[in-house]
């Protein structure tokens, strides 16, 4: 054996089932939900996360429902080295600029310091241009339409569990294409899928929409966001896309010999969702008493607590409670028995409601003897949300499961969306941007002004521009901030 090192025992952590209530301080009621319902953990190097299972359970249900989409819209798989030659960044200028504040290095390997330092990836579009380069010779390679699932790495100054941390899990497009038509096509459609995403699964209500100049990828020459709008109304921008133009190509030399023998250079895209997702969801729908999940992302979608008084009521109530949880599981859900018997049910309603289980059923030795339950929803606090004398037969209990289960799906994205709406304010003068930022409100008007009015305004404001929204609504055309002729409106907002 090694060594014997005595190993200093640290005081196990008390297991903080305590929740600060969300309207009382919304960033500690985040990092507490977090803990207390076990999503996540502090990694021993600042800004990492440990990811728990019933946290990286929702990055599957992200990872699943993305995964099939990229395929049917022809990308495959595949892998990349985590480790890029320090030369290769330095090759796209604005890239450059834009990654060598958060970028890790490695300099020594095998006790050696290394000829060439690496960069440990932040994003791959310059090993994916290298190797591109080789891959692509005529149009007929083309176009190339690629994904990546890993793991990235950026040195991040100020992190957040998921929100920012200094790696992340994520997934990242990249493709290549012999037209600017083509590749704007396809950046548009990857933020459609994401916007798809969010809207359909995770019931967050982003607005979808072009970033600024100032805010645009380093290295793109457009870049495309889904942006949401968090219970504490600030910003988080949950997903982008990016047309890279010929940014890359140029500096890798991607190039192929179009249908008439004349080398070109490909036009290329690239696009990421981030385990930062994961944070989207929790801040958009959880409340007071804890999480609450849209039941297509939820870890558990069920939970079933028995109840009894007394010891010869225990054996009955189990058998129907073992009844239910094997007929809602042979219907394809995710259910969770709770047999604990030291905790009372009281204990139990509460904790399953802050790990933001959607549905809870519960089965007592009256509803044994008539065949029922009871089901209690979520979103829905209180007797209201109670539906008592469901029958526990297979078919009309699943029926009944699966409506509640979609209900709330539903339901959630309608509150977030009226939240997002009554949250967002026309301006048509900086002072109003200024009032609107101060209630914590997301500001929209029309905007001309240049990067450095942008900066001032963040400067002043602490607001960014989130997006010019593809969905623009009526105004004047009058650039709320330098009064001059302005084609579209822009929103502003702090963010995450
Ligand atoms: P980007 O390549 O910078 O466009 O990043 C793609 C997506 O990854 C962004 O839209 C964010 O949602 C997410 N993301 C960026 N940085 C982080 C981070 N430090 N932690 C978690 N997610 C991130």
């Amino acid at each position: 054996p090694k060594s014997k090192e005595k190993v200093e025992s640290k005081p196990k952590k008390e297991k903080n089932l305590k929740v600060t209530p969300r309207s009382q301080d919304f960033s500690k009621w985040y990092l507490d939900v977090i803990d207390a319902a076990e999503l996540a953990d502090y990694g021993p190097v600042r800004g990492t996360m440990v990811i728990r299972p019933y946290g990286y359970a929702i990055w599957e249900f992200i990872q699943s429902w993305l995964d099939a989409r990229f395929k049917e819209t022809g990308h495959s798989n595949m892998y990349f080295p985590q480790l890029i030659p320090y030369s290769f960044i330095e090759k796209e200028a604005s890239h450059v600029e834009g990654f060598s504040p958060e970028l890790a290095l490695v300099t020594i390997g095998g006790g050696k310091e290394l000829e060439e330092r690496l960069v440990v990836r932040p994003t791959s579009e310059t090993i994916v241009n290298h190797m591109f380069a080789q891959w692509v010779q005529s149009y007929r390679d083309l176009p190339l339409l690629i994904n990546q699932w890993a793991n990235v790495h950026r040195w991040e100054m100020r992190t957040r569990p998921f929100v920012r941390t200094l790696e992340f899990l994520w997934q990242e497009g990249h493709t290549a294409h012999t037209s600017p038509e083509e590749a704007e096509e396809e950046a548009l459609r990857m933020i459609e899928v994401y916007r798809e995403f969010a809207y359909s699964q995770a019931a967050i209500p982003v607005v979808v929409g072009r970033k600024s100049r100032l805010e645009t990828f380093a290295g793109a020459s457009i870049t495309y966001t889904i942006e949401a709008m968090m219970g504490d109304r600030r910003a988080l921008q949950a997903g982008t896309s990016h047309n890279l133009g010929q940014n890359f190509a140029k500096a890798f030399n991607t190039q192929y010999t179009d249908e008439k023998g004349d080398l070109q250079y490909v036009w290329q895209t690239s696009w990421g969702m981030s385990t930062r997702m994961v944070g989207g969801i929790i801040m958009t729908h959880g409340d007071d008493t804890g999480l609450l999940f849209p039941p297509r992302v939820a870890p558990l979608q069920v939970v079933i607590v028995p109840i009894w008084k007394k010891d010869e009521q225990k054996a009955d109530v189990m058998a129907a409670a073992e009844k239910t949880e094997k007929i809602l599981k042979g219907a394809g859900l995710r259910v969770k028995l709770d047999v604990s018997d030291q905790k009372t049910a009281g204990f139990k309603f509460n904790f399953w409601e802050m790990k933001g289980v959607p549905i809870r059923i519960e089965i007592g030795p009256r509803d044994v003897a008539e065949n029922v339950l009871v089901v209690a929803r979520r979103d829905v606090p209180g007797k209201d949300g109670k539906q008592f004398g469901v029958s526990m037969e297979e078919k009309p209990l699943v029926e009944f499961v699966k409506n509640r289960l979609e209900e709330i799906q539903e339901s959630l994205l309608a509150r977030a969306t009226a939240f997002r709406d009554s949250n967002i304010v026309d301006v048509s003068s900086y002072e109003e941007l200024k009032e609107a930022i101060k209630e914590g409100q997301w500001a929209r008007g029309p905007w001309a002004g240049s990067d450095e009015d942008e900066a001032r305004v963040k400067e002043e404001t602490g607001a960014t521009i989130r997006c010019f929204p593809f969905e623009q609504p009526e105004h004047n055309n009058v650039c709320f901030f330098s009064g001059s002729q302005a084609s579209e409106v822009a929103i502003f907002a702090k963010s995450y």
